[in-house]
């Protein structure tokens, strides 16, 4: 399992990259964000930027949906661990070449 890491100081490396680009550094706090014993008041401007931060966030586990199933857990090759679909274009042409030769019937075409 890896280590927890330090949310606030992480906290302040963000609020310190952002906060020089504060245009109204002076306004009261619109929020308070309290990590792991850092109390940081946020001005509008630092706000947008941590919900902006937030939203521009992407897991490095996500691979998208399962095309079949719709579930999340997909493995490195895009496989579902839930119902064993191949997903992404590989998987569209695995499908597409598994009913080509299903279609074959019991023998390959001579
Ligand atoms: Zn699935």
């Amino acid at each position: 399992m890896s280590r927890i890491p330090d949310l606030a100081a992480a906290l302040e490396r963000f609020l310190e990259r952002v906060e020089p680009y504060d245009t109204a550094p002076g306004d009261g706090p619109v929020a308070t964000v309290q990590v792991a014993g850092l109390r940081a008041d946020l001005t509008g401007y630092t706000a947008r930027a941590l919900a902006a931060a937030l939203d521009a966030y992407t897991d490095p586990g996500d691979r998208g949906q399962c095309p079949s199933c719709g579930s999340r857990r997909l493995d490195t090759s895009l496989t579902c661990y839930d119902c064993g679909t191949v997903g992404g274009i590989f998987g569209a042409t695995l499908a597409a070449r598994a009913e080509h030769i299903r279609s074959w019937g019991a023998s390959p075409p001579s």
